[in-house]
């Protein structure tokens, strides 16, 4: 069997519907014909094309960010009076009143689409595709917290107290869709908001914030604020005035802020190193494609991403699957995330440390299907890598590398398949192909981990359907997901109704 898969293989993806065009493509391929024909996607791939030429000089948001730059204590110290009084004075407004400013701060958001997807792919390297859904994963989240806003004021007997001000320190990978969620959840919530963004991502977090309080968010309710995270940044996380933190980064990162202070509230969403199981009875076309995206999405810089395949029985001797593999892996064009051809961009920063290990070093009894080639001085553009042979409880099994490389272990039974997904620290994502409904039962209640994905992709939850959150090491504190419908009663607490303060 020689056929290959190519995944990912139009420059720009087209809308999600059909045209309404008059068939003229009725004979051969009616994708490709649709996409010369109907006017509105030929509009799409223009708006998209323009957006990439700009976005290759986009300097959007610098100046808010200088703006917000705080350098001085005494500054920082002021802001954070400011802002608690600002929440007390929010928290107090009625709930309904709340969820209409983020119904507005959705409609903003989807407006912004072009602006936000131009800062990410400038900024923080991402590829129109993995930034156009981050878009509406942040109109979700305002939504979808609007909604469950309203919901805390109608607890029969207990009263729910917000937060006067959470911290939202969100990673640079999704720099657009986390910091919203965060700060979404905590103004529904009825709490004020320090935003500092991720270092790598700061502009992102500049024009989102930009686009938030254009739609009516009050500015001492929602701060952004850039602090130099060696000099500010653990009396920031620090300072007792900080009621919560919404935190999404390495797990080292939520124990270092533990250590700021022991007393702190933290809801952390934490690293992850995910596996997706194949069975001889999966749909092994759907298994290629569902692995390449979860483990080369986005260079594989997610905690969600799929970085090991566990092979199970026959399919770990399918020349065809393997073959297949192989192949998509090696289609998948490596380049500037503002190139219309780039299929995977650059890693946020040159590999070094733990990643450039994973991208050059085998374990025992490991060898490369694809090995990883550096493309460029700087060590950000790398092709992607395939190794087989990863044996249980090798560090590739156990480490998470957050970058784009995939390892495939074989084992006998799905029963060794579990025992492989469970023995690692962390539990955030874990995915499973199969089509035998008794496989799929006996693996969703015995694998330990926050989101079970089957025949499916391990990245990209979507909110409320898919709420987000880990187990394990994937997470600190109370373990609600976001997206879902407990994450709000994380952000503050419950008094008797007939309590007074
Ligand atoms: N929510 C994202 C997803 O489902 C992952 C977030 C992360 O990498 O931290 O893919």
């Amino acid at each position: 069997y020689t056929a290959s898969l190519r995944v990912l293989d139009t420059a720009v993806p087209p809308p999600h519907r059909v045209p309404r065009v008059d068939r003229p493509w009725a004979s051969g391929d009616p994708f490709a014909n649709a996409i010369d024909t109907d006017p509105a996607v030929r509009e799409h791939r223009e708006a998209v094309t323009r957006l990439l030429g700009r976005a290759a000089s986009s300097t959007l948001g610098d100046d808010t960010l200088a703006e917000h730059t705080v350098t001085d204590r005494a500054v920082l110290d002021r802001l954070l009076d400011d802002a608690r009084a600002a929440g007390a004075a929010w928290g107090a407004r009625p709930a309904a009143e709340r969820a209409a400013v983020l119904q507005r701060a959705g409609d903003a958001l989807a407006a912004a689409r072009e602006e936000l997807i131009e800062v990410m792919v400038s900024e923080a390297a991402k590829t129109v595709d993995q930034a156009d859904p981050e878009v509406s994963e942040a109109v979700d989240f305002a939504r979808y917290y609007a909604h469950h806003a309203e919901e805390l004021e109608q607890v029969d007997g207990a009263r729910f107290v917000p937060a006067a001000l959470t911290l939202v320190t969100p990673p640079w990978n999704f720099p657009v869709a986390i910091p919203a969620g965060g700060v979404l959840a905590a103004l529904a919530a009825g709490s004020a908001v320090v935003l500092k963004p991720a270092g790598p991502a700061s502009r992102c977090g500049a024009v989102l914030a930009e686009v938030l309080w254009r739609a009516g968010v009050p500015r001492d309710v929602l701060n952004l604020v850039q602090v130099d995270e060696q000099d500010l940044g653990g009396a920031l996380v620090a300072d007792p005035r900080i009621d919560r933190v919404i935190l999404t980064g390495a797990w080292e990162t939520a124990r270092l802020f533990r250590d700021f202070r022991a007393d702190l509230p933290v809801l952390a969403e934490t690293s992850g190193k995910n596996a997706m199981v194949v069975t001889p009875s999966a749909d092994l076309d759907l298994a290629v494609k569902d692995l390449v995206q979860s483990a080369f999405g986005h260079a594989g810089q997610k905690c969600s991403a799929a970085s090991l395949a566990i092979l199970v029985g026959s399919v770990a001797t399918s020349k065809r699957f393997l073959g297949q593999l192989v192949d998509a892996v090696s289609s998948l064009e490596v380049g500037m995330p503002w190139d219309p051809t780039t299929r995977m961009g650059p890693l946020i920063e040159p590999a070094d440390g733990k990643l450039l290990e994973g991208l050059t070093t085998l374990g025992e009894g490991e060898r490369w299907l694809l090995r990883p080639k550096r493309l460029d001085e700087e060590g950000r553009l790398w092709t992607p890598g395939v190794r087989s042979g990863v044996r249980r409880g090798s560090a590739y099994h156990l480490t998470e590398y957050f970058g784009p490389v995939l390892g495939l272990m074989t084992v006998d039974t799905l029963d060794e398949a579990i025992a492989v997904q469970n023995e690692v620290s962390f539990g955030l994502t874990a995915g499973l192909q199969s089509l035998e409904p008794e496989e799929i039962g006996a693996w969703a209640d015995r694998v330990d981990a926050g989101n079970l994905y089957v025949n499916r992709g391990t990245t990209g939850a979507i909110v409320g359907r898919q709420p987000f959150g880990g187990w394990k090491r994937s997470s600190v504190g109370p373990g609600s997901k976001a997206g879902g419908p407990n994450y709000l009663m994380g952000l503050g607490s419950w008094q008797r109704a007939d309590a007074t303060e």
